[in-house]
């Protein structure tokens, strides 16, 4: 006889944390998820039954390996590196591969976890995946981060495949490290083959692969201002990060009419009162992609900024703000800082930049909430259209590959709404995802048996 849904799921949670207690990402975002699924574990009491939530949330697989390598000094280098296999109830095992120094398994199962949904969400047939390791890119030559890469892979390889586990890029993992591990794995495997997302366009990459995250993540933001009849065309738009993800968000923002007024890294944000323009933005793009620089030398080229040392862009006044960096960026006081602003939409380009604690503070403020499993999956959605290629050694068109993309973020969009509106007519957006992206994933587990 199955309990009432909040005591099932209180409980699970309390279980869940004492079981997890040393990994407090991991035990945030399976909070996130569980804690708005009532609605849906009221309507479903078969998924209690059948310990769904606790069955999703044990990854299938975590692997951790040692990757020894030689710096250009000679010495011998040890990292850590993993790959958290944790579902392929939809698909292969599917998510990107994050190089930083603050990689762990609780960093790593937080990721791997939230991918499941997300890639749920795209309709596609994708499991969920995440990988790294504590390595840190910056400061290392490139043929150290070459010598990083191919240790890496070497150990890898024993465990992906194109029907197997397909990784991708993420923080510090752009097409320069794809290309390493892609030669390498090419090399071990004897094949050309799929197995890696994020390909060079030329050799076996779909276009607007790198794109796919920034601009997705802006056509989500288009439907959210669409369902209030408003359009992005002339507001303003306050960015954090200057990565893969923030670049292409705000190339995608000026096409569609908004001026971009902030960007940043880990030392400090700038401010552009006069805006981020294409060509300045074409600047940033060099800076950060082949230079390899920060982003203060933005202020000291364009006198129209100003660098703000060690702020995020959260105090300056816009309409629609993109947290586009990393995990639990924007906390309760850079919330409390930006709903002073009264923007209209917050909306994650990175994977759980919100604090819970900043999330409430958005949602008393009736600040719509666009949350990262829906808004960002334009990334894996796109990496699942490069799978598809492989399989049939076909490249899409650009224009064909952004259709597509289109379709897949207003889809997930219609999914938001359809699960997460309410009797007033607004819409929770952390609610819809979490249910749409978990009902498909529960129906595949009922389907395919305790396994
Ligand atoms: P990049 O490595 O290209 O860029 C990361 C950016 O975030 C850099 O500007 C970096 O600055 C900044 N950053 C990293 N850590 C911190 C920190 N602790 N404080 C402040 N700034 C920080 O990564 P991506 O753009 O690919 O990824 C960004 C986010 O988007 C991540 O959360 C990722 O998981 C998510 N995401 C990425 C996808 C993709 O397709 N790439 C898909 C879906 C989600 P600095 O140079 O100083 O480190």
């Amino acid at each position: 006889m199955a309990r009432s849904s909040q005591t099932y799921i209180d409980s699970f949670l309390k279980d869940f944390g004492e079981r997890h207690a040393a990994e407090p990402e991991f035990v945030q975002s399976v909070r996130e998820v569980a804690g708005s699924l009532g609605g849906l574990l009221d309507k479903h009491p078969e998924y209690q039954d059948a310990a769904i939530l606790e069955r999703i949330s044990e990854p299938e697989r975590l692997i951790q390996f040692r990757v020894a390598w030689t710096d250009d000094a000679g010495k011998v280098q040890i990292n850590r590196g993993y790959r958290v296999q944790f579902s392929s109830l939809l698909g292969p095992y599917k998510g990107g591969l994050r190089f930083h120094p603050s990689v762990n398994r609780s960093v790593l199962q937080f990721l791997g976890f939230e991918q499941i949904f997300k890639n749920s969400l795209t309709g596609l047939w994708l499991g969920g995946a995440k990988g790294g390791a504590d390595f840190d890119p910056k400061g290392k030559s490139d043929a150290e981060v070459m010598r990083f890469c191919q240790a890496f892979i070497t150990e890898l390889a024993n465990y992906i495949g194109p029907d197997t586990d397909v990784p991708a890029g993420d923080i510090g993992v752009g097409s320069r490290e794809i290309g390493y591990m892609f030669g390498q794995y090419k090399k071990l495997a004897g094949e050309f083959h799929g197995s890696l997302t994020g390909k060079g366009v030329d050799w076996g990459g779909s276009n607007l692969r790198p794109e796919a995250t920034g601009y997705g993540l802006v056509y989500f933001v288009e439907a959210m201002l669409q369902e209030r009849d408003d359009s992005l065309d002339g507001k303003t738009v306050a960015i954090s990060g200057a990565g893969n993800v923030a670049q292409y968000a705000a190339q995608k923002a000026l096409q569609q009419g908004a001026t971009v007024l902030t960007m940043s890294d880990s030392d400090g944000t700038i401010y552009d009162a006069d805006g981020i323009d294409n060509e300045k933005l074409q600047y940033i793009m060099k800076l950060k992609n082949a230079e390899r620089g920060r982003i203060r030398e933005y202020a000291n080229k364009y006198e129209t900024a100003e660098f703000k040392e060690g702020q995020a862009p959260w105090g300056v006044k816009a309409d629609v703000y993109l947290p586009c960096a990393t995990q639990n960026e924007l906390d309760e006081a850079g919330a409390k800082q930006l709903v002073v602003h009264k923007p209209l939409i917050v909306a994650e380009g990175a994977n759980m930049p919100t604090t819970p604690e900043a999330y409430q503070v958005l949602r008393q403020a009736g600040i719509a909430f666009g949350p990262g499993k829906a808004s960002n999956a334009g990334g894996v959605a796109v990496s699942g259209l490069e799978m598809a290629q492989n399989s049939s050694r076909t490249q899409w068109s650009h224009e064909d590959v952004d259709e597509r993309l289109q379709s897949i973020m207003q889809d997930i969009h219609a999914k938001c709404v359809k699960y997460g509106k309410d009797d007033t007519g607004a819409t929770d957006y952390v609610r819809g995802a979490n249910a749409a992206g978990f009902q498909r994933v529960a129906q595949a587990m009922l389907s395919q048996g305790i396994v």
